[in-house]
C-alpha cells in the first residue's frame, strides 16, 4: 500500500541502512531473488502477452527459469523492443501486464531517442518505488526530519519528479518541491528561507546554481550551510573534477544516486564512504551485468566492466525481464565498512552516448573528465563535434574546449597539444581540439548538458 509516510520512520535516524536487505549475506539474498524471480515469471506467464509471445518464440516455458543462473538463457529486452511495444499498443504497450483500472500512477522517460515513453504503476508498483527509492536517499545522507531542496525538473513525467517528492515524503524529510523548471530564483529564495539540509538534483545544473548564488546574492553557496548535495540523471557525479568543483562549490558532501525509469526510478545509491554505488533494492531488481558484445553475463568482481541488465521482480504493471539499460558500468569494490553486502558500481557511461572512432569506443563523459582535470587550464567544459552521421567516425573527433578564465589567448596552441596527447593517452582515440573562450557554451540550466553537439555552433573553424 501507497502511504505518505512510512511507519516509524524516525527511529530509523541513525541506523546504517534504511532497510536490513542491503545488508544481507550475498548467499540468503540469492534464495530470497529466486523466490521472487520465480513469482515473477509464473505472474508474467499469466498477465504479459508480450513476455509469452518472448518466452514462446525462444522455445522457452516459464518454470523453466528456477534460478539466476537460468536467466541467462532468456533473451534480453531491448529499448527497441519497447519502442515497438509502445507503438502497438499504447500507451503503455504490449508489456503493461496489469488491468487499466489497476493503474494509479504513470511516468514518462526522457526519451532521449525520440519520442517519450510511457510507464505504468499499479498501488504496488508505486509502494514498491517508494521503498526502494526512499532506501537510496537514506544512504546518500538524506534523513527523516531534513527539509531537501528539489533541484530536479519536476515537470514533464519525469521520475525526478513526482517520484522522488513521493520517496522523500515516505523517509520521513520534507521535499521543497521547485524543481529545477521552477527557476534559480526560486530554488535559491527557497535555500535562503528554509536552510535546507540537502539539494537534490543534476550535477551539472547544481554547479550552475552555485555560480549564480554569488551573481544574484552576492555571497558564495556555502553560507547557505547545505550538507549533502544528492545528485543523478546523468554521469557527472561519479566524474571526480566535477564532484570536487561541486563539493567545493557548496561546502557539502557529495553522493550519487541511479536507477533508471524503465524499472523504478532510484536503486543504486552511494553512502558516506563514496566509493561507488551499492545496490539498494535487490529484492525489487535483479541485476547482471554483461558483455555489450557478445552479451555473456559476467561475475561483478572488483574492476569488472560491462552493460547493466535488470530484472523486474515483484512489479506488475510494467515489468521487464532481462532490460539492457544501456548503462555502462565499472565495479568499483565489493565490500564497504557501512555494511551494505554486495558490489558497488559507478557509471561511465550510456549506449546511447557511445561514440565509436576509428573503431574504439569512447563516451563523451570521458573526454569531459580529462578536460575537467585540465582546470584551471581550461574552464572543465568541452563539446564533441560529432558532425558525422550515426555514432561512427573514420576520422579523428572534434572537439571544443573553452581555456581557462585567465589561461593566455597566445597559448592556445599548446593546450590544444597537451589536451591531444592526455585524450590519446587515456583513450586511445585521436581528436583535434579546437580551443574557444571561455563561457562560449550555455551552462546547464533545468535541462542536461548535451555533450555532443551533431552541428557546428558556429564555433569550429576547419584548419
Ligand atoms: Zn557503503
Amino acid at each position: 500500500m501507497i502511504v505518505y509516510r512510512k511507519a516509524d520512520v524516525f527511529s530509523r535516524r541513525d541506523a546504517a541502512y534504511f532497510h536490513p536487505i542491503e545488508a544481507a549475506p550475498q548467499k540468503e539474498l540469492a534464495k530470497i531473488q529466486e523466490e521472487r524471480l520465480r513469482a515473477q515469471l509464473s505472474y508474467l506467464g499469466g498477465a504479459s502477452a508480450f513476455y509469452r509471445q518472448k518466452f514462446a518464440s525462444a522455445g522457452i516455458r516459464f518454470d523453466d527459469i528456477r534460478t539466476i543462473a537460468d536467466l541467462a538463457r532468456v533473451p534480453f529486452t531491448s529499448k527497441q523492443d519497447l519502442r515497438d511495444s509502445l507503438k502497438a499498443a499504447p500507451p503503455f504497450g504490449l508489456h503493461l501486464a496489469a488491468p487499466m483500472r489497476n493503474i494509479v500512477q504513470m511516468q514518462a522517460s526522457s526519451g532521449t531517442t525520440g519520442n517519450p515513453s510511457y510507464i505504468a504503476m499499479t498501488e504496488s508498483d508505486a509502494a514498491t518505488w517508494q521503498e526502494s527509492q526512499a532506501r537510496g536517499l537514506f544512504a546518500c545522507g538524506v534523513r527523516p526530519g531534513d527539509f531537501t531542496l528539489h533541484a530536479f525538473s519536476m515537470s514533464k513525467g519525469f521520475v525526478g519528479g513526482v517520484p522522488v517528492f513521493q520517496a522523500v515524503q515516505y523517509m520521513g524529510a520534507v521535499d521543497i518541491p521547485v524543481g529545477a523548471d521552477g527557476g534559480v530564483d526560486r530554488l535559491l529564495n527557497a535555500c535562503h528561507d528554509l536552510k535546507p539540509r540537502v539539494v537534490l538534483g543534476a550535477p551539472n545544473f547544481l554547479i550552475y546554481l552555485a555560480e549564480a548564488v554569488q551573481q544574484i546574492r552576492h555571497h558564495p553557496a556555502t553560507a547557505f550551510g547545505v550538507q549533502r548535495l544528492v545528485v543523478g540523471g546523468e554521469p557527472g557525479g561519479g566524474i571526480p573534477s566535477v564532484r570536487e568543483k561541486l563539493s567545493a562549490l557548496w561546502g557539502a558532501k557529495v553522493c550519487e544516486l541511479m536507477g533508471g525509469t524503465d524499472i523504478g526510478c532510484i536503486f543504486w545509491a552511494e553512502c558516506d564512504y563514496q566509493q561507488g554505488m551499492h545496490m539498494v533494492a535487490p529484492d525489487y531488481v535483479l541485476v547482471e551485468l554483461i558483455d555489450p558484445e557478445s552479451g555473456a553475463v559476467l561475475n561483478m568482481t572488483d574492476s569488472a566492466r560491462g552493460e547493466l541488465v535488470y530484472t523486474a521482480l515483484d512489479r506488475q504493471a510494467s515489468p521487464l525481464v532481462r532490460f539492457r539499460s544501456g548503462d555502462h558500468v565499472v565495479v568499483t569494490g565489493t565490500s564497504c565498512p557501512c555494511g551494505r553486502t554486495g558490489p558497488m558500481i559507478r557509471c561511465f557511461g550510456r549506449t546511447d552516448d557511445m561514440l565509436i572512432v576509428r573503431g574504439v569506443n569512447v563516451f563523451p563523459s570521458a573526454i569531459q573528465d580529462i578536460v575537467g582535470a585540465m582546470q584551471p587550464d581550461t574552464t572543465g567544459t568541452v563539446r564533441v563535434l560529432a558532425d558525422f552521421h550515426g555514432h561512427t567516425t573514420q576520422k579523428n573527433l572534434k572537439i571544443l574546449v573553452e581555456r581557462g578564465y585567465s589561461y593566455p589567448v597566445g597559448a592556445a596552441a599548446d593546450l590544444k597539444a597537451r589536451i591531444e596527447t592526455r585524450i590519446r593517452n587515456a583513450l586511445s582515440i585521436k581528436v583535434d581540439a579546437q580551443i574557444v573562450a571561455p563561457d562560449s557554451f550555455e551552462k546547464p540550466g533545468a535541462k542536461k548538458v548535451a555533450l555532443v553537439l551533431r552541428e557546428n555552433p558556429g564555433l569550429w573553424a576547419e584548419t
